[in-house]
């Protein structure tokens, strides 16, 4: 067994893990956790107790950056109490500032970018061996690649279980990070999503979220040539999973033959994530986005004849440089005519590379903040008349866990991505059960266990007595 400066103790190293930001994030944690226990590195709960804290970072956003900034000023002290505790900063925050977290974070011992995850375990050993503090950011890093995803085994399965199908972007949208932090897209062989679907389906997953920075263009960098609507028939044709999901998707390379999976794969949730981030077609052109409002607008009619009871949600944001008044009327238009169920409401801040950042005619952060409050008080309108909508239709619901509020309740979710609670034994997670609707609110629904056992399909055939009308912060 091996482990950093406690290898000579009788007990294995004790890592904590401390991930901001997107699900791909929280997926690459995991991983590294799994890397690291191949090293003899067991998860620790408490970082006072660690050996190593591995903080997995995310700067898509100036708040989201700033958090990271703030905790990592909080573990000075744990270094100073233990001063052989190894401190790493790894994801998007360490590749955008590489060594210069080295110099603002003393305590920090080693900065590992996006593309270097896969060869964290090599390099805290080679810190063991005395080698000294490092940032470690390199272009590609097929072997850490290899060893991040490679890996035939998981550290833990739920029962919504995230697989990464792809990595990084092409697009550069104006005001995005992404690209130069990420990278350039990256899309994993299809055996390797495949042997993985099978091996969290055996340990108990019911429900895989696939995801990608732009699912749509999986495929686009491997040699098989595959789309990704071709993926999704393969999980759905070569694997038990009883659920698929996916996100993010881009407007702009969501194709038909994708459009046409609702209704041809049965194992397909009926829902979409798909960011429109403005209804102004000057904005969207300024954003480099690549597709108009009324482009957005077909590709959403598109989805609702292939599959009528899709949940739709998107990412949109208020004041990006040189929005008017007008502009924002055009993105309340285009929330009006949607109806999204649920829709992520961001202001627009300046991100270090991103080309939006040398723009001109900045909106006030008073202006966005009106802007913002305007929007979302549009959307909680909608979102809680859909979720009225829901009263008296039954649904099928995968149940994950007991619910938050820690009331007795079950907690899960309907093939359109609404949560519902309702009264259940916790024998009952991970089993798909019916459950009628009774109440509705802003951000759940709450119901009545009718059938403990069904399963999607069964429950959207129209005939079936309870059949009803029914049936993932930043994004592309
Ligand atoms: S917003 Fe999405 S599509 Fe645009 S550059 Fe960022 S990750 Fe890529």
């Amino acid at each position: 067994m091996e482990g950093l400066a406690l290898a000579a103790e009788a007990r294995p190293s004790r890592l904590f893990v401390h991930t901001f930001g997107c699900q791909m994030n929280e997926y690459d944690s995991l991983r590294v956790q799994r890397l690291l226990a191949q090293d003899g590195y067991t998860l620790s709960s408490d970082p006072s107790e660690a050996d190593v804290i591995f903080i997995n970072t995310c700067s898509v956003r100036e708040k989201a950056e700033q958090k990271v900034f703030s905790l990592l000023g909080r573990l000075r002290r744990f270094k100073q109490r233990k001063p052989s505790l190894v401190i790493v900063v790894g994801g998007c925050v360490a590749q955008q500032l590489g060594s210069a977290l080295l110099e603002r974070f003393p305590h920090v011992d080693l900065v590992v970018g996006t593309r270097a995850l896969g060869s964290l375990p090599h390099l805290l050993r080679s810190l063991r061996g005395g080698t000294p503090r490092v940032a470690h950011l390199p272009e590609q890093d097929e072997e850490g690649w290899r060893e991040l995803f490679g890996l035939t085994d998981t550290w833990r399965t739920d029962i919504v279980a995230p697989v990464t199908v792809m990595q990084g972007c092409d697009n550069f949208c104006t005001y995005c990070i992404v690209p130069y932090v990420r990278g350039r897209e990256r899309s994993r062989p299809s055996g390797e999503i495949l042997r993985e679907v099978h091996l969290l389906v055996e340990k108990g997953a019911r429900e895989v979220l696939l995801l990608g920075q732009n699912v749509n263009s999986y495929g686009r960098s491997l040699d098989e040539k595959l789309r990704f609507s071709d993926l999704l028939r393969m999980i759905a044709r070569e694997t038990d999973v009883a659920r698929i999901r996916f996100t993010t998707s881009h407007p702009k390379d969501l194709t038909e033959d994708l459009v046409q999976c609702f209704s041809d794969i049965p194992q397909l949730c009926p829902h979409i994530h798909l960011p429109f981030q403005a209804g102004s077609d000057r904005v969207l052109e300024r954003m480099n986005r690549r597709y108009t409002a009324q482009d957005y607008r077909r590709k959403v009619d598109l989805l609702r004849a292939a599959c009528p009871e899709i949940g739709i949600s998107a990412d949109v944001m208020v004041g990006f440089p040189g929005e008017t008044e007008e502009d924002f009327l055009a993105t309340l238009d285009l929330i009006r005519d949607v109806r999204f169920d649920t829709l992520f409401s961001f202001r627009y801040s300046d991100r270090p590379f991103a080309a939006a950042r040398l723009f001109p005619d900045k909106v006030s952060e008073a202006e966005k903040a009106r802007r913002l409050t305007e929007l979302q008080s549009l959307q909680a309108a909608i979102t809680l008349e859909k979720n009225r909508e829901e009263m008296g239709r039954v649904r099928p619901v995968l149940v994950e866990s007991e619910s938050k509020s820690k009331d007795g309740l079950m907690s899960g979710r309907t093939p359109q991505n609404r949560i519902v609670n309702f009264p259940g034994s916790p024998a009952l997670k991970g089993r798909i059960v019916s459950v009628k609707i009774t109440e509705a609110y802003a951000h759940s629904l709450k119901g009545r266990l009718l059938d403990e056992e069904c399963s999607d399909t069964e429950a959207a055939l129209p005939n079936r007595p309870f059949a009803g009308t029914e049936l993932g912060d930043h994004g592309p």
